[in-house]
């Protein structure tokens, strides 16, 4: 690559605002946008998972724990139950 090329390549690359291509940020490789965009990824993760976690788990029926801190309601592990944990998780969301 000639010297002459290269600063081209080089002034392109450097985020002068405006130029066609750019984002808002006036850049052509805008570390800000990729991580918005990582961000919104994870949020519509969170929210599919947070959907998924609302489904399985058992909204009505409240855990009781035996003497051995045993959830006698869903047959499972200890305090917490994962349903009492979902309910916490939860909490506060549509
Ligand atoms: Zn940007
Ligand atoms: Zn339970």
């Amino acid at each position: 690559m000639s010297d002459e090329k290269k600063l081209t390549v080089v002034i392109e690359g450097s985020g002068y605002s405006g130029a066609p291509g750019a984002c808002r940020h006036g850049s052509f490789n805008c570390e800000v946008c990729e991580l918005d965009e990582r961000i919104a990824e994870l949020e519509a993760e969170c929210e599919r998972l947070r959907g998924l976690v609302d489904e399985l788990h058992d909204p009505d029926e409240a855990c009781r724990y035996d003497h051995h801190g045993y959830c006698q309601t869903h047959s499972l592990g200890e305090r917490p139950c994962p349903h009492e944990r979902a309910r916490a998780a939860l909490k506060g969301r549509g």
